[in-house]
């Protein structure tokens, strides 16, 4: 994140400055900058605060106290960063530079490989962490309007929870809130991040992507329901509402203490992130890739396997997600996460050296990787008793 001082500005400007030729040359420099789309909205989120409100008090944010921390801030641009006249939300998308035409039946081929030991990280987490793709070339941007503005009051926002971004983008033009609650965009699915740039310029706004009675409601997705049928643990509990805590992004990166023993079945071999209501998407066929190299695989995480990841020790984990999303959840948090989709793998028949392997790191492994290797391990009992169980079910 970085901020340029406010205070120093008085508020809103836009006399003397051709917003609307700044506008236009807004989006070639973004284009510059790696930016697929940008759009202009300003500072009145009202209509989104009951939503927001009615999202906390269901606790569906879970353990991501931040959420609530800003509370009705995030809906309120100018209260969060004083002076803020107008956000500009930058749209990057992700796919790598050399996905194939059908990376999305790849991806679910690699989903059902729990048994062969496929292990799935999310696709957006494969290459360099987009945090600082993104608040690099934000800064850019925000320099390249400074060189003909002047010095200007802006601070830059990446995936901060402060910022209700979804809201952002809709209003400014760049798509609508899917009933995945991300946002998407019929030009290109919902493959990308959104970024912001809070300035204290009053830019003519975009026209909003969908009407706002739609933007709760799915917008463009009409009478589709795959995204909801797609979810492996029923988070999206009604189009445009996700409970974070059974969602498997959530279970695998925000959660810090043991992942609840009622949703470790369902995670399967995911073990960074989801991306099932995705690729269930039909917008996803739109998906664009990425112009820039920072977002290409690294270390062959897009075909990895459960136990070549299991065997990575800490410093190694450290070097192979050197500039990566992954490094934030730390080594023990990736261990857990592995011991669940090896157990998934043991119970669906999977190799079998699996159970030697998380046997072997029983003894020296933390409390918290240790009772995920237990479970792990138990699994593979639990699917040979169903076995008997089925076997003398089918007898004369
Ligand atoms: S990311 Fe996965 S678990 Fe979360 S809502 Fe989407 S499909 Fe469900
Ligand atoms: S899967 Fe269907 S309902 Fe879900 S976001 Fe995509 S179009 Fe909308």
């Amino acid at each position: 994140m970085h901020r340029a001082p406010f205070a120093d500005h008085g508020g809103a400007r836009a006399a003397g400055i051709d917003v609307v030729g700044l506008r236009e040359r807004l989006r070639a420099w973004a284009h510059e900058c790696g930016f697929s789309q940008i759009g202009i909205a300003g500072i009145d989120l009202a209509g989104a605060e009951p939503g927001l409100r009615a999202w906390l008090a269901a606790g569906f944010h879970g353990e991501m106290h931040y959420m609530a921390r800003h509370g009705m801030k995030r809906a309120r641009p100018a209260e969060l960063v004083p002076a803020t006249a107008s956000v500009v939300t930058v749209r990057m998308d992700y796919l790598p530079r050399d996905a194939p035409p059908d990376w999305m039946a790849r991806e679910r081929s690699r989903l059902a490989g729990l048994a062969d030991g496929e292990a799935v990280v999310s696709v957006y987490a494969r290459g360099r962490d987009y945090h600082k793709v993104l608040r690099q070339r934000l800064q850019q941007l925000a320099d390249r309007v400074a060189a003909e503005v002047g010095p200007f009051g802006h601070r830059v926002f990446t995936d901060s929870a402060p910022v209700l971004e979804v809201e952002l983008a809709t209003r400014a033009g760049l798509g609508w809130r899917g009933k995945h609650t991300l946002a998407l965009s019929r030009e290109a699915g919902s493959m990308f991040f959104l970024g912001e740039l809070f300035v204290d310029l009053a830019l003519p706004p975009d026209r909003p992507g969908a009407e706002p009675a739609a933007w709760s409601a799915g917008g463009h997705c009409g009478t589709c329901t795959a995204c909801l049928d797609a979810c492996p643990t029923g988070a999206i509990v009604a189009p445009g509402r996700l409970d974070a805590r059974r969602c498997i992004s959530y279970l695998t990166i925000e959660l810090h203490g043991p992942i609840p023993l009622e949703w470790r079945t369902a995670i399967g071999n995911r073990v960074f992130g989801c991306d099932d209501c995705q690729l269930a998407c039909p917008w996803n066929k739109y998906a664009q890739r990425s112009p820039l190299p920072d977002f290409d695989e690294r270390h062959g995480l897009g075909a990895a396997k459960l136990l070549a990841l299991w065997q990575w020790d800490e410093p190694e984990f450290l070097r192979r997600t050197e500039g990566s999303a992954i490094r934030r959840i730390g080594y023990v948090r990736w261990r857990r996460n592995l011991a669940v989709a090896l157990g998934n793998a043991l119970r669906a028949g999977g190799d079998g050296r699996i159970a030697h392997a998380l046997s072997a790191a029983r003894e020296d492994a933390l409390p918290l990787v240790r009772e995920h290797i237990e479970w792990a391990l138990a699994q593979e009992a639990l699917a040979s008793q169903a076995s008997r169980d089925a076997g003398s079910g089918s007898g004369p």
